[in-house]
């Protein structure tokens, strides 16, 4: 098993491999990035939470212009958190609707020099309606 690293640093990897945001204790507030005060209630102290894996597509952006078309796409996370983040397997534009059900899926990016892997994540469309 090589070593791995995330790309971003609020993915979680491991045996179960999940996004980490961190809540504002007053508001409850989810933030990606780290910061010294809540944007929407000025609150400091914040908690760090991890986030479903599971989630609803709310829109989405097929990008054509580059050697390998995909699709960007923003989810809502079951239970709190909203996420950019790429859509994988859709070659099909039919395929995706709107508040399709996804689910996080890791995946290596590069590999450097000492063999370190590089772990992206992205969202796959669960299969059937629910
Ligand atoms: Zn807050």
């Amino acid at each position: 098993m090589p070593q791995q690293i995330p790309v971003v640093d609020y993915l979680e990897l491991g045996d179960r491999p999940h996004l980490r945001a961190r809540e504002c204790t007053a508001c409850g507030a989810l933030y990606f990035d780290r910061r010294n005060a809540c944007a929407k209630c000025f609150g400091t102290e914040f908690t760090a939470r991890a986030l479903s894996n599971h989630g609803r597509l709310r829109a989405f952006t097929f990008v054509h212009r580059v050697k390998r078309p995909f699709v960007s796409a923003i989810v809502e996370l079951d239970g709190g958190g909203v996420v950019k983040a790429n859509l994988l397997g859709v070659e099909d534009p039919e395929q995706i609707t709107p508040r399709l059900p996804v689910v996080l899926e890791t995946y290596a990016v590069g590999t450097d020099d000492e063999g370190t892997e590089a772990i992206a994540f992205g969202y796959r469309p669960q299969g059937g309606e629910k």
